[in-house]
């Protein structure tokens, strides 16, 4: 349960000194990956994955991995913050990068060269193989992105601290989430709340969705008035040391027909069973088998278009997929959301989403504190 004690306590990602050895992994995992793909080294450019093997922070750096050394090339606006945040690694400022790196490539006898081939534009890749004569570069896909599938004790520690957020201030919700209030300023006051909690920001653009926008999934908070009658959907989550969380509850105002009290108990019903089946060796298009059966059974089916879930982590939604078009094997330490929902077009709809740890036996629900059982406000 959240304690507002527990926020005094620092993270590990906080501590340069304890964050350290989980940085070290990282790379060693990566490194794994990259001897066993044949490369002499990879160019990470993309700063979420330089963030998550580095802990830098700042939006210009690149970084040359090789079996066994770390180099962090960044220009002389970062340089400072590259010494205070970045270590066990050499540290190199650049004025002209490409000119660095391919000097550096050259020192460290890189002959085969990883790039992050879904981050670099064609015209970066061009350039690449123009100004880093005698390097053969090859495509790399998702590598560092499939090390951060499983998440370390630092993250889930993070995540759990943001989760904490969102059930300190969810009672808020309810009292906000009124007849007569403006979905974008429930919105937005929900916003100040989780940065006063400890957050940096909101996750992404959350979702007041009301009434008949209920019924779209992606009802980004309005200018429409919330009325009585109303089941109104609120997607929302904190960002805080760059992760973030996702939880999505359906709020009855004041009154609900039969029908979308129907529809509230399937969700729940599916959301339940799909956290039930979390756990470490079960296939993500099976969770959303066992999660899309229970809405097709119930006649719903046509009206849950999207996947299960997703991954969340450095990024949103990230690796993997929980839905039918995924075959991912779930591993303890991986964070995955279980969101099903049913959109009526012009009557409304419902969602119910929990962000769930695999652990070694089965998992942990993280937001398990939002209470989620069916209510009128
Ligand atoms: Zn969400
Ligand atoms: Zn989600």
């Amino acid at each position: 349960m959240w304690s507002p004690i527990l926020r005094c306590k620092p993270l590990i990602l906080e501590s340069k000194e304890l964050s350290a050895p989980f940085y070290q992994r990282r790379r060693a995992a990566l490194q794994e990956k990259i001897v066993h793909a044949g490369l002499d080294a990879l160019l990470v450019t993309h700063p979420v994955n330089i963030r998550y093997l580095a802990g830098f922070t700042g939006t210009s750096a690149t970084v040359l991995v090789t079996p066994d050394g770390f180099d962090f090339l960044t220009d002389f606006r970062y340089r400072g913050q590259a010494f205070d945040q970045v270590s066990d690694a050499v540290i190199h400022e650049y004025r002209d990068p490409m000119k660095t790196i391919a000097k550096l490539l050259s020192e460290r006898n890189v002959k085969t060269l990883g790039f992050e081939a879904e981050k670099v534009s064609v015209a970066k890749a061009k350039e690449m193989k123009e100004k880093f004569s005698g390097v053969k570069l090859e495509d790399t896909l998702q590598m560092c992105e499939e090390v951060r599938l499983r998440k370390d004790e630092p993250e889930i520690e993070a995540t759990k601290r943001l989760a904490g957020m969102l059930a300190e201030v969810y009672p808020r919700t309810v009292e906000l989430i009124r007849p007569g209030a403006v979905e974008r300023d429930v919105a937005l006051e929900l916003e100040y709340l989780l940065q006063k909690a400890g957050a940096d920001g909101p996750a992404f653009d959350f979702i007041v969705a009301s009434g008949e926008r209920s019924a779209l999934p992606h009802g980004v908070a309005s200018s429409k008035k919330i009325s009585a009658g109303d089941m109104t959907t609120l997607d929302w989550g904190a960002k805080g040391w760059g992760y973030h969380t996702d939880n999505t509850r359906s709020i009855a105002v004041t009154s609900v027909n039969d029908e979308m009290k129907n529809v509230y108990s399937i969700v729940l019903e599916a959301n339940l069973a799909g956290i039930d089946a979390v756990k470490p060796g079960v296939r993500v298009n099976d969770i959303d088998k066992v999660v899309r059966d229970i809405v097709v059974e119930a006649g719903y089916g046509e009206a849950f278009g999207h996947g299960t879930g997703h991954g969340v982590g450095l990024d949103i939604h990230e690796k993997p997929s929980v839905s039918w078009r995924d075959n991912t094997v779930l591993e303890e330490g991986m964070i995955i959301t279980i969101e099903p929902g049913i959109y009526l077009s012009g009557k409304g709809g419902v969602r119910i989403e929990d962000l769930v740890l695999v652990t070694a036996g089965s998992c942990e629900v993280l937001t398990s504190a939002v209470p989620k059982e069916f209510m009128i406000y």
